[in-house]
């Protein structure tokens, strides 16, 4: 029961074929017309495609989740400026547990309050994800008991409400910088408020430069830290993520790291991850899956650049450099890859569009999580058997570490490597530098 069970039958070609002129006729295109709106809506079909406010989302999460409470729960990390709940759904064949073996996932969306897609989306998707696991679709069974899933639909519910009291398709919604509801309710952006890991990173010493869990410098607990931004970065330190996506919008696009700029001061130049090469087959699996991100032609550009037409993704600072992004302080600070997907022009679109893209960005919704299976996964383990905490784990020619959980599990790290890479560079999975 994949995607392909959703797609529209031809119900208006059965209308023109069986004109009732008999009451045979009749009674069969009555059956057609009853298991054809049936077929049609299919587990979309239990979804509301509108817009959802604080309570709403509050209500449809904890419906979700009392649907599906035998494979989800809804907690959450903390409290926004006015005091909304920043709200998760977990998904998982053992919700509120780590399970050694099964990787942790995140979607976190509407970060900008303004950029109401991806908010909307992934209401959409926590709905998909129970409906298709009780339907006993085969794909999402296996995700959710192969993956811990998270899923925040808004980190910024103040300014979502904001930007709301304008409406869709206002021009101060629309893609200038200065959208209403873009900025938490202290007026912090906070995709600039993370630290920004890259410069710290860089100014350290060659000799006791770590190229993994960068420490988080004194000086970003004196700045102005909204309390959005800090309850998301005790979230990150909190659980063994591996893989993540921000969904934004403004363009239809995926940025991967680094989005900071660094030490340089030339803008709009390439900022290299050491796992570039991953982020971009990562990148990919998103584009791939979306319906038109990579298909030039298919978007009207939405600003001077046509990502579309150039493969649907780009190197964050070399489309424009973000001091204090998420992303980079996942990548720098955790062991989690995570990049931004841009789902639309219009940041706050009508609502009668929001199916459409639900529509154009399921299937890579879906592939992306998947692809947190990819590479290599195991357990570090001492001579006894025993597992290792903080096991520092490379790969030869990726100048970027990973370590084992520390929970209270000592065993499990899932991370991810490029085989083309390693082939390249030493000819099979060596690794290097095994400590407790
Ligand atoms: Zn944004």
């Amino acid at each position: 029961m994949g995607k392909q069970m959703f797609s529209k039958p031809p119900i208006q070609k059965s209308h023109e074929l069986l004109l009732p002129t008999t009451k045979e006729s009749c009674w069969i295109l009555v059956f057609l017309l009853a298991f054809g709106v049936s077929s049609i809506h299919g587990d979309d079909g239990k979804i509301d495609f509108r817009y959802h406010h604080y309570l709403d989302l509050s209500r449809v999460l904890n419906d979700t989740a009392a649907s599906c409470h035998e494979i989800s729960r809804v907690y959450s990390v903390g409290k926004s400026v006015e005091g909304r709940d920043l709200w998760v759904i977990e998904f998982s064949d053992n919700p509120g547990v780590h399970e050694p073996g099964e990787p942790e996932f995140r979607y976190v969306g509407n970060m900008h309050g303004n950029e109401a897609v991806g908010r909307e989306i992934l209401v959409y998707l926590v709905q998909y994800l129970c409906s298709g696991y009780q339907a006993g679709d085969a794909r999402i069974r296996r995700l959710i008991d192969q993956t811990r899933i998270h899923i925040m639909p808004s980190m910024n519910p103040d300014g979502f409400e904001r930007a709301a009291t304008l409406g869709p398709d206002s021009p101060r919604t629309s893609t200038s910088w200065g959208s209403y509801g873009r900025l938490n309710s202290e007026r912090i952006d906070l995709n600039r408020n993370f630290p920004d890991m890259l410069p710290v990173w860089l100014l350290q010493e060659e000799s006791q430069r770590r190229n993994h869990h960068v420490e988080i410098p004194e000086w970003y607990w004196d700045t102005l830290v909204a309390p959005e931004t800090l309850s998301v970065i005790l979230w990150s330190l909190s659980q063994p993520f591996v893989l993540a996506g921000s969904l934004h919008g403004g363009s239809v696009v995926v940025s991967y790291p680094f989005d900071s700029c660094g030490l340089r001061k030339v803008m709009r130049s390439y900022s290299e991850a050491p796992d570039d090469a991953l982020f971009r087959k990562l990148a990919k699996v998103y584009v791939d899956g979306h319906r038109k991100m990579g298909k030039c032609g298919q978007v009207e550009p939405c600003n001077a650049r046509n990502f579309t037409c150039k493969g649907g993704m780009t190197n964050g600072a070399e489309w424009y450099c973000v001091p204090g992004g998420m992303q980079d302080f996942s990548y720098l600070v955790t062991n989690c890859l995570e990049m931004t997907f841009e789902l639309s022009c219009d940041k706050y679109p009508g609502e009668d569009e929001l199916q459409t893209y639900w529509e154009d960005n399921k299937e890579a919704l879906l592939s992306y999580m998947e692809a947190v299976h990819t590479g290599i996964k195991g357990f570090v383990r001492d001579g006894s058997g025993k597992g290792v905490a903080n096991a520092t784990i490379s790969v030869e020619g990726v100048d970027h570490d990973v370590t084992t959980g520390e929970l209270n599990i000592f065993d499990i790290k899932t991370y991810f490597l490029i085989p083309q890479r390693l082939t390249e560079t030493t000819g099979d999975c060596s690794f290097r530098g095994l400590t407790g």
